[in-house]
C-alpha cells in the first residue's frame, strides 16, 4: 500500500504584510459583520429545529456572529439510523477512496480554506492569528496526512504464512458507529476525532462543544468539499446530557472517541458500564482529559529558558490547553533571575482582541471560565499561603479578559498546585536546591492527571533522575522545552492517570481502537 509520505505542514508567519495577514483579515472582517446559523448535519440535511442559541464572541460577547440549532431527542435517533444506513457502503469502501478524502480535506485547509478555518477560530474561540495557524490549520492538516500513513501502516502488518496455508489480517471497521465529543479549545482536535474514525471506515455521530460550533460549522462544509458521503459524520448539538443518554443508550453504540473534562469522562465510561449487556459489541473508550501540568527547574537550569518555558507554555492561548504549565518547582537560587526575566515578559504581553496581532492574550472562553478563574484569583489574594505577584487584574464589561497571573505559594500543595484551572493562572513553588529529589516526589504526587510535563536542566545526572523519578507524573515529557505544541508525526500526544486513556492522538495506536481485527487462515 502507497501513500503519499506525510509531511508536517509549515507555519506560515503572519508578518506584516504578507499575503496570508491580509488574508485571514479579510476573512475575519466578513465574519464580523455577517451573521451564520448552523444546522445540524444529519446525512444529506442541514436540519434546522428552530430551537437556536445564539453565538458570540469571547472577547467581545455582545456581538453576535451567528446562531446554532439544538437537536431534539428524534434528531439525535435519526443521526444514528442515518449513520447506519451510510455505513453500509462506507464500511467497504477501498482504503484508497476513504484516504483521497481525507487528503483533499487536509489540501483544502492548506490552500483555500485556510484563511476562513483561522478566522472562524480567531471568531469563535478567541485565538489569536498565530495559534490559530498552529491550530486549525498546521495540527489539523497533519493528523488529516499523518493518520492516512498511519492508516496504510497498520493495514500492512500481516501476520505470517507459508506454503500451505495464507493467513492475512482483516482490519474492520467497528460493528456500529462512533460518538465523537471534542472540546473548544482545539480546532485540530474538533476536526481529528471525527475524522479519525471515519478514515478506518466507522461512522461518526460528532457533538462538537457549544464554544466551537463557529468552526466547526466550516469543518462540516470542508468535508462535504472533500468528498466526504453524506452521512458519515453528522454534526449534532444539543443539551450533553441529552445526546449522550440517546446515544450511549443505542444497541449499536460502538465506541466513544472523547477529549473533554475528566468529570464527563468518568459519567460516560460510568454509563457504558451500565448499559454494556444492551450492546452488540464491546466499546471502544478512547479519552484525552484533563491536565495539571508541571514544570520542574533543577538548580543547574538556564533561567532564560525556564522562563520562555513558563511564559509560553502557561499562557499561550490562555492557558487553555490541557497541556498548558500550571504548577511550576524552582530552586531558590534560580528564582530571583527567574521572576525579573517573568516580570519583563508579562510586561510585553498585550492583551486584547485577536484581529490586532500585537497582542498575545486574548479573552477565555466564556463567562463560566471567567467567573471560575477569577474567584481562584481573588481567594489566592486573600489566602495567606498564597500571593498573587503578577498580574491578578480581570475584566469580563466587554469581552472575559484575565491577566496572564502567577501565583506564588508557599504550600506545594495550595489548592491552585492541584486544582485544574485552564486560563492564564500559573502557581509557582521556590524549594529549597538540596530538596531536588523531594519535589520530585512532590511533582509526581501531588497532582491526579498525567499529561504533560516539562524538566529543565543542564546536568544530564539531574535530568535522568527526573525522567526515571517523573515516569508515570506525564505521557508527554518534555527536556528543555514547555510542555505545550506537540506537533504529529513528532510527538505523539496523550496522558495517563486522571488524564485519559492514552491512545496517543495521531497515532498508529489511537487508529488501531476504530478497527476490529479478524484474522482469516486458509490452507492450501
Ligand atoms: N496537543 C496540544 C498540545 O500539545 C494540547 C491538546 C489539548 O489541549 O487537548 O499543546
Amino acid at each position: 500500500f502507497h501513500v503519499p509520505n506525510a509531511v508536517n505542514e509549515p507555519v506560515k508567519s503572519y508578518a506584516p504584510n504578507s499575503p496570508e495577514r491580509a488574508a485571514v483579515l479579510a476573512a475575519y472582517s466578513e465574519m464580523w459583520n455577517s451573521k451564520i446559523d448552523v444546522p445540524l448535519y444529519i446525512g444529506n440535511e442541514e436540519v434546522r429545529t428552530g430551537n437556536t442559541k445564539t453565538i458570540s464572541a469571547p472577547h467581545d460577547h455582545l456581538h453576535i456572529v451567528g446562531t446554532y440549532h439544538l437537536a431534539e431527542k428524534s434528531h439525535i435517533e435519526n443521526a444514528i439510523t442515518t449513520a447506519l444506513t451510510a455505513r453500509t457502503n462506507w464500511a467497504k469502501m477501498a482504503w484508497e477512496q476513504r484516504a483521497a478524502i481525507f487528503l483533499k480535506a487536509a489540501e483544502l485547509i492548506a490552500g483555500p480554506y485556510r484563511a476562513r478555518i483561522n478566522a472562524a477560530t480567531m471568531v469563535g474561540q478567541s485565538k489569536t492569528v498565530y495559534q490559530a495557524e498552529i491550530d486549525a490549520s498546521c495540527e489539523l492538516i497533519d493528523f488529516l496526512r499523518f493518520n492516512v500513513q498511519y492508516m496504510t501502516q497498520i493495514y500492512n502488518e500481516q501476520p505470517k504464512s507459508n506454503s500451505d496455508m495464507w493467513n492475512r489480517v482483516e482490519y474492520r471497521p467497528l460493528e456500529g458507529f462512533v460518538y465523537a465529543i471534542t472540546p473548544f479549545n482545539f480546532t485540530a482536535i474538533a476536526g481529528n476525532l471525527p475524522t479519525s474514525a471515519a478514515l478506518m471506515g466507522n461512522v461518526v455521530v460528532w457533538k462538537p462543544a457549544a464554544t466551537q460550533v463557529y468552526s466547526a460549522n466550516l469543518l462540516m462544509q470542508i468535508f462535504k468539499e472533500a468528498g466526504l458521503p453524506n452521512g458519515v459524520i453528522n454534526m449534532v448539538m444539543g443539551d450533553s446530557a441529552m445526546v449522550t443518554e440517546t446515544l450511549l443508550n443505542s444497541r449499536d453504540f460502538a465506541g466513544v472517541h472523547f477529549t473533554g473534562s475528566t468529570g464527563v469522562f468518568n459519567d460516560i465510561w460510568a454509563k457504558i458500564g451500565t448499559n454494556i449487556s444492551k450492546y452488540k459489541t464491546y466499546p471502544r473508550i478512547v479519552g484525552e482529559t484533563g491536565g495539571k501540568d508541571f514544570i520542574i527547574a533543577h538548580p543547574s537550569a538556564n533561567a532564560k529558558q525556564v522562563t520562555t518555558g513558563i511564559a509560553r507554555g502557561a499562557f499561550e492561548y490562555q492557558g487553555q490547553k490541557c497541556s498548558a504549565a500550571s504548577r511550576v518547582y524552582i530552586p531558590q537560587s534560580l528564582w530571583p533571575a527567574v521572576k525579573e526575566q517573568l516580570e519583563a515578559d508579562l510586561k510585553s504581553m498585550k492583551m486584547g482582541s485577536p484581529e490586532d496581532m500585537r497582542n498575545f492574550i486574548t479573552a477565555v472562553i466564556s463567562e463560566g471560565s471567567f467567573d471560575k478563574l477569577a474567584g481562584f484569583i481573588d481567594q489566592a489574594k486573600k489566602d495567606t499561603d498564597a500571593e498573587v505577584i503578577m498580574g491578578g487584574n480581570y475584566d469580563k464589561s466587554k469581552g472575559y479578559f484575565i491577566e496572564p497571573t502567577v501565583i506564588l505559594t508557599t504550600n506545594p500543595r495550595y489548592t491552585t498546585m492541584e486544582t485544574e484551572l485552564f486560563g492564564p493562572v500559573v502557581t509557582i513553588y521556590v524549594y529549597e536546591d538540596a530538596k531536588w529529589s523531594e519535589t520530585l516526589e512532590l511533582v509526581d504526587t501531588t497532582s491526579e492527571y498525567a499529561l504533560t510535563g516539562a524538566v529543565f536542566s543542564q546536568d544530564r545526572y539531574a535530568t535522568e533522575e527526573a525522567t526515571i523519578a517523573l515516569q508515570n507524573a506525564a505521557g508527554n515529557f518534555y527536556i528543555n522545552d514547555k510542555p505545550t505544541g506537540a506537533v504529529v508525526g513528532m510527538q505523539p500526544f496523550g496522558g495517563a492517570r486522571g488524564s485519559g486513556t492514552n491512545d496517543k492522538a495521531g497515532s498508529m495506536q489511537n487508529l488501531l481502537r476504530w478497527t476490529s481485527a479478524r484474522t482469516i487462515k486458509e490452507t492450501f
